[in-house]
């Protein structure tokens, strides 16, 4: 059977077919990829990589075409994907939704009731759930033979205690609003710390990780025994690490004193905290690669980003192993934690007191696309904690997800 995983943003569709490989596979086989941009603009974007079994891949890009909507969106995927002979069995759609709340804390195949439930979640992720929810209509419209299941960026950190997820807030605010912090990002940190205690030759029973997924959104997980049990983004992805245009923590104060002092309205700061903050905020870039550039070309505002956002990444590492009383692996994931070399020795510098020691000749130039399997391993030999860069798939954790629901 195949799996179609969509991920559907407020004017772009990114999509995977995947083949679960039939009776006795040993996993899922990508069958093509793709991403169509900017719809409902004048000129969109829609393109298709198909992957052949001996990995040959065959590009089809169409630029400039007219996509008004998602449903038209859809067709084109739909459409390119049988014409390209990819999809001949196709079985069920897996759905990105990013925010479960308390509703949803594992893979859910969709009805009328889950997407008036995933509705009801609208008002703790005005910017994410109402494209993700166009995305499942438009599925459930035009091709109403197919199973559809939501999969949650918010539910591998159900298992949180209390004393994590809860805010020092009045109780009624949890109960009537849903204030607390529910962490997102779930598939990708449930699927590299599964990999990790692979890496590692353990079961997930066995192992306390840290995984750090940074790329342009950045969040940090505590993971022991293959339960997140704390996670720096909260009641929505805007707290915890600095991220490519988020703020990341700061005191709440500083959102009133927004308000009443320089007379800004409650969109506009929030308008800031998440589009204008961050690396961006900071220095005026967000692509890591150019900060990086300025900063080694002595440029002292890309310097002085770097300086905070990796000062913050270090003070959770420390605050997270405290939380989980011994670790055994850090493990960084997504576009910066995969690929820049300079931030993880600067992240993991002179960090004896947790016992991570990097090796900076294995460390030099990995990137986790080109290791094998997607997996290095850049600790020195006396780490007593593992260092793993590990390419994260939450695509493919999607599809995994959405058959394991089909199977329960
Ligand atoms: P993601 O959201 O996971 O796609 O990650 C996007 C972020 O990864 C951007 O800030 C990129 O600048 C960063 N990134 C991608 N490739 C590299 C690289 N080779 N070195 C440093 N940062 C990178």
């Amino acid at each position: 059977m195949q799996v179609l995983v969509l991920n559907s943003g407020s004017s772009s569709i990114k999509y995977r077919l995947f083949d679960d490989g039939g009776e006795g596979s040993d996993g899922l086989i990508l069958l093509a990829r793709g991403l169509v941009e900017r719809i409902g603009e004048s000129s969109s974007t829609a393109a298709q990589t198909v992957v052949a079994a001996d990995g040959t891949e065959t590009e089809d890009v169409e630029d400039g075409i007219a996509i008004a909507d998602h449903a038209e969106g859809f067709r084109w995927i739909v459409d390119r994907l049988e014409s390209s002979g990819v999809a001949d069995d196709l079985g069920a759609i897996g759905h990105r939704v990013v925010h479960g709340g308390e509703e949803f804390s594992a893979p859910t195949v969709i009805d009328e009731d889950v997407i008036a439930r995933i509705e009801a979640q609208i008002p703790l992720a005005p910017l994410h759930n109402p494209a993700n929810l166009t995305g499942i209509e438009v599925a459930r419209q035009l091709r109403p033979e197919l199973t559809n299941v939501a999969v949650f960026d918010t539910a591998f950190h159900a298992t949180l205690p209390a004393s994590a997820y809860r805010y020092a807030v009045p109780e009624r605010l949890r109960a009537e609003q849903g204030v607390r912090r529910y962490g997102f990002h779930g598939t990708s940190h449930a699927y590299v710390a599964r990999r990790a205690a692979a890496a590692l030759g353990r079961t997930e029973e066995q192992c306390k990780l840290v995984t750090l997924h940074l790329g342009n959104g950045a969040s940090a997980a505590a993971v022991d025994g293959g339960r997140s049990v704390e996670t720096s983004m909260g009641l929505s992805p805007l707290e915890g690490l600095v991220m490519g245009t988020r703020s990341g923590d700061l005191d709440p104060a500083v959102i009133f004193h927004l308000i009443r002092e320089a007379g800004m309205s409650a969109e506009e700061v929030e308008r800031v905290l998440n589009r204008e903050s961050g690396l961006l905020g900071l220095c005026g870039d967000n692509d890591l690669r150019t900060i990086e550039d300025r900063a080694a070309a002595g440029d002292e505002a890309a310097q002085l980003a770097l300086d905070v956002y990796v000062h913050r990444i270090r003070k959770y590492l420390g605050a997270y192993a405290a939380v989980l009383g011994r670790l055994d692996a850090v493990v960084f994931t997504a576009g910066v934690g995969e690929n820049s070399d300079t931030l993880r020795a600067a992240i993991c510098a002179d960090l004896d007191v947790l016992g991570v020691r990097l090796d900076a000749a294995r460390n030099d130039g990995v990137r986790a696309s080109k290791a094998p399997d997607g997996i290095a391993a850049v600790h020195a030999d006396d780490s007593e904690v593992a260092v793993l860069v590990i390419a994260t798939d939450e695509e493919h954790e999607i599809a995994e997800q959405t058959l394991a629901a089909l199977e329960a």
